[in-house]
């Protein structure tokens, strides 16, 4: 597995973190349960509010436990810096509005999450701001021809929930950047133990903390992670981090923090402005799925892949949509970006389309009906009938999730049993 930064391997980092305790000090990353911090001067209080010295001035704006799991997210991306938020939504909402502003648009994938589609199309609208949604069978020719001067950045999923495409980041990072823009990429499913899309030339990093990271369903959380990589000074085209800001003493977030400019302005102005803040506790909890993160994506990734071979193999079963199957028209790319495994995700069709599909995950006893992914514990949706309901087949048909869609994570119980499950459940179709 590759290396950090720091020279130790990911897996190391997974567990160890940044946190270097002092002498007798706690081993475990304290939570600092509270919103105050107290000073020996107001000298320093002023300086910390001119963010002339490091130190925390109220919880809205940081807090040591929240920066602590900030500071490990950052290594295993191997970023500069990251900012936990309240939720993913949160997360790729302030990733995109850090650097638009009403009149000016941005590009984006259509293979992304559902919620993030509704907010850039519908919500974000609403702001003034536009998205231009591309398809990534589009020729560069005609994703270069919906730039202007006003479009700010480029938008993808490394591993796109639910339709599992693989983003091409190198392709999608060298479009963004002969554009003179940053590639800002989702990279929840794959986690950093999957996919670390710094590598491969994005700039700016997001996840909802509540898939994998947390990995056990218990806190809904986001996070954003600077690369520090994209000179936000080129061409004047970024003035909201290269000129002074008004709202903040007028600070010059690219002279004053250098490669950290992106990550310090989303925390000093948008941190501050909305408070869509992630609790200690919150991040507490999400380190310690971090610890395990890297074991845990490895056997989801062995039990997705097994269970995908399974599937391809049965009567009942139309067809199988899994990255790492060779038969997957993603295999090529997911060689490339996803050599390690392809996380738990599948999506596979049962013969006999909605009422099959229903009565297979009716007769699940393992995998759960739940309107979640992305956890220890296997589970099942059917679209169709629930996330997607309101459509018809044919409307179904046209988003590419067919009425027979099954949508399985694959948790890390042991594979016989998953396996035993799934065969008994299509058994009584
Ligand atoms: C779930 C999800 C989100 C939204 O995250 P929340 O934590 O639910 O707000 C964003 N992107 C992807 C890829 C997701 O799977």
């Amino acid at each position: 597995m590759s290396k950090t930064e720091s020279g130790k391997k990911l897996e190391t980092v997974c567990v160890q973190g940044t946190y270097e305790p002092k002498n007798s000090e706690p081993r475990v990353i304290p939570i600092y349960q509270s919103t105050t911090y107290k000073y020996d001067s107001s000298e320093h209080l002023g300086d910390l509010f001119d963010l002339k010295a490091p130190g925390h001035m109220y919880t809205r704006i940081s807090n040591p436990t929240v920066e602590y799991v900030e500071n490990h997210i950052a290594a295993l991306e191997g970023g500069v810096g990251a900012m936990l938020v309240s939720s993913g939504q949160a997360a790729s909402f302030l990733s995109v509005f850090n650097i638009t502003a009403a009149g000016q648009n941005f590009i984006s994938l259509t293979s992304i999450y559902g919620g993030t589609v509704n907010l850039f199309s519908v919500t974000m609208k609403r702001m003034g701001i536009e998205c231009r949604f591309v398809l990534s069978g589009m020729t560069d020719e005609e994703i270069d021809a919906l730039f202007d001067e006003n479009t700010r950045l480029v938008f993808g999923e490394t591993l796109s929930n639910p339709g599992l495409a693989v983003l091409d980041i190198e392709r999608f990072a060298a479009i963004a950047h002969r554009h003179g823009v940053p590639l800002i990429v989702d990279n929840t499913f794959p986690t950093p133990v999957l996919c670390r899309p710094f590598e491969f030339g994005a700039d700016i990093v997001t996840h909802s903390t509540t898939k994998y990271m947390d990995g056990h369903a218990s806190v809904v959380g986001g996070v954003i992670v600077d690369s520090g990589n994209f000179d936000w000074t080129r061409g004047g085209k970024y003035p909201e981090l290269s000129t002074p800001d008004e709202s903040y003493h007028g600070v010059v977030y690219t002279e004053s923090f250098g490669k950290s400019a992106y990550i310090t302005k989303a925390r000093t102005q948008l941190l501050r402005d909305f408070g869509c803040i992630q609790q200690p506790i919150t991040a507490f909890m999400l380190n310690e799925g971090l610890e395990s993160l890297a074991l845990r994506m490895e056997r989801h990734s062995e039990n997705a892949l097994k269970l995908a071979e399974f599937l391809e193999k049965q009567e009942k079963v139309g067809w199988v949509n899994y990255p790492g199957l060779p038969s997957s028209d993603q295999y090529t790319l997911a060689q490339k970006y996803l050599p390690r495994g392809c996380s738990g995700v599948i999506a596979f069709g049962v013969k006999g389309g909605r009422k099959a599909a229903m009565k297979f995950m009716d007769a699940c006893r393992l995998a759960a009906i739940v309107v979640h992914v992305a956890d220890a514990r296997t589970c099942v949706l059917h679209p169709a009938s629930t996330t997607h309901r309101q459509l018809t087949d044919k409307q179904l048909e046209e988003s590419g999730i067919g009425a027979d869609l099954v949508r399985m994570s694959v948790g890390i119980e042991h594979i016989d049993d998953i396996i035993a499950d799934v065969e008994q459940a299509l058994s009584k179709i």
